[in-house]
């Protein structure tokens, strides 16, 4: 892992759509009960895939920071 590394979260807000673990199955998945959706590392190599993702996700419920804490997605 690098210090460069994104950190990755998705919040109780998600109601397990799916989209993003169809969109992106390299970074997310649904967790045993099929309720909601983990990422699969939460420190991941930068990708702008999870930034679209994030962008694209209708409860805002994925939150993309960068290695320093800033948000990087979603964004207004
Ligand atoms: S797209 Fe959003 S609401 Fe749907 S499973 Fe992913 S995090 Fe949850």
């Amino acid at each position: 892992m690098s210090e460069a590394n994104w950190k990755v979260e998705v919040t109780g807000a998600c109601i397990a759509s799916g989209m993003c673990v169809g969109t992106a199955p390299a970074y997310f998945e649904l967790d045993g009960d099929r309720n909601r959706s983990v990422p699969r590392s939460a420190r991941p190599a930068p990708d702008p895939l999870l930034l679209s993702v994030a962008d694209s996700c209708p409860l805002e419920a994925i939150r993309v920071h960068d290695a320093g804490g800033t948000l990087l997605a979603p964004l207004d």
